[in-house]
């Protein structure tokens, strides 16, 4: 079998980019190693920038997306029992929209089925030739073997799949890991705030979200290593009490624990294979920016996979790390900020108050708060690829935290791309 583009992964960004390659006229076909039911019914990201909202609305997938979607204005800073609200929209002009990305995958998937060879449960997928034109992919499916040659393949396969392995020879990879995670649930209860919060407290950070007028999403910082067996419901709901306040309780129908780290693999591309999403970064939920940042990948990738193929062109294709990774970056500083900034760091009093100086200076500075809200929300699209200055690659450099926390040195370690969110 021939396409164009063979893409690996349904997830955010191997649909959305499907969704881009159909609209320009290059054929694709997507592999999936899940059921459809499946990839259907993850429950993960919720949060949506407003690049991300606005691409889907251009996709002609932002009509369900619009109904139920719940836009968001600002977000409160909690601490010492008192919320601050940052006025995201009066700062920025741009909003949040709330919007389960399993809702998303179902929006992109019912747009696609018609158009684009979805091949779901496909299983030992490998790449070969990616340094030739005409690189390959076999897989099995329905019970046979299938090659697929293409003109390019998109490694859209999430943190744990095969596409970034394959060339692990070639990449440098930033690592770094943190001594705690996120307990998560979803629980049937309406929420008790109208906007998100993000609470700092003594006992550790609590986040406080929705994903509708019925259901609330809410997590606590525990320790990475944490058991959720030590976590029966009533427990769960004391310490959100603690650290949130007013929080209403209804039926826990989903609970998991997200370890916290932060990756980059760069370069992004080696020969014709294509990293897009959580196959070559992630980062710490802090942030919400994992979604928004599979999403800005392939908005990238697809003009540059277009120019390749149609004409033979290679600047973008050839530009597409350093594109993509300017945004990478960026949401890696500010995930980290969030994170360091809110999350009991085990490092003592001197660094609990300098927490609160951080606070503090976003609650009395319209410039701090201006710099946070711009960051929350997303920077504007990048309308070319243009870059201020080259980047510079340094050789592997692997950190984690202070306190003991085994670095990641396997992508098929448990993680982020595993765990319910
Ligand atoms: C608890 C939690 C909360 C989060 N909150 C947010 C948030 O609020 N906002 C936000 O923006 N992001 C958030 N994220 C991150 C976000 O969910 C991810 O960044 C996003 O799913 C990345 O999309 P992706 O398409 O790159 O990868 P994935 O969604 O992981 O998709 C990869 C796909 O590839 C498939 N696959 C894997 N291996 C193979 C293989 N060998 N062959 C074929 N297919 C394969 C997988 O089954 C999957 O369907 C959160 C994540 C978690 C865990």
């Amino acid at each position: 079998m021939r396409t164009q583009v063979g893409i690996i992964g349904a997830g955010p960004a191997g649909l959305t980019l499907a969704m881009l390659l159909h609209r320009d006229g290059i054929d694709c076909v997507v592999l999936e190693a899940r059921d459809r039911t499946y990839v259907e019914n993850r429950v993960r990201a919720g949060l949506l920038e407003q690049n991300t909202v606005d691409l889907m609305r251009e996709l002609g997938v932002g009509e369900r997306l619009d109904r139920e979607g719940l836009e968001h204005d600002g977000i409160y800073l909690r601490a010492y029992g008192r919320n601050h609200y940052i006025d995201l929209a009066g700062l920025t002009g741009r909003h949040i929209t709330i919007y389960g990305q399993q809702e998303v995958i179902k929006d992109l998937t019912n747009a696609l089925i018609e158009k684009v060879p979805i091949h779901f449960e496909a299983a030992d997928v490998a790449l070969h030739d990616i340094k030739s034109d005409n690189p390959r992919i076999t897989y099995q499916h329905d019970s046979q073997a299938h090659e697929l040659t293409c003109d390019a393949i998109a490694g859209c396969d999430g943190f744990h799949g095969v596409s970034r392995r394959t060339i692990e020879n070639h990449i440098t990879e930033y690592d770094y890991t943190y001594p705690f995670g996120w307990l998560g649930i979803l629980a049937e209860a309406k929420p008790a705030t109208d906007e998100l919060i993000y609470a700092w407290n003594e006992r550790g950070f609590a986040l406080y979200t929705m994903r509708s007028q019925k259901i609330s999403r809410l997590y606590l910082q525990v320790p990475a290593d944490e058991d959720i067996a030590n976590w029966p419901d009533d427990r769960i709901w004391a310490e959100l009490g603690e650290r949130l306040g007013e929080v209403n309780e209804g039926n826990i129908y989903e609970k998991g624990i997200t370890p916290m780290r932060s990756y980059v693999a760069e370069p992004m591309q080696h020969g014709r294979l294509f990293l897009a999403g959580d196959s070559a970064h992630i980062v710490p939920p802090t942030g919400a920016k994992g979604l928004n940042l599979a999403v800005n990948d392939v908005r990238l990738l697809a003009p540059a996979l277009t120019e390749l193929i149609r004409g033979g062109r290679t600047d973008r294709a050839d530009g597409y790390t350093a594109a993509a990774l300017r945004r990478v970056w960026r949401a890696q500083d500010f995930s980290n900020y969030m994170t360091r900034m809110l999350h009991d760091l085990g490092a003592g009093p001197f660094q609990q108050q300098l927490q609160l100086a951080r606070l503090d200076y976003i609650a009395r500075s319209e410039a701090a708060a201006h710099s946070l809200a711009e960051n929350y929300v997303g920077l504007p699209a990048e309308p070319d690829f243009q870059l201020p200055w080259p980047r510079s690659r340094t050789r592997r450099a692997s950190t984690s935290s202070a306190t003991a926390c085994s670095p990641i040195s396997s992508p098929t370690a448990g993680g982020v791309g595993a765990t319910p969110g």
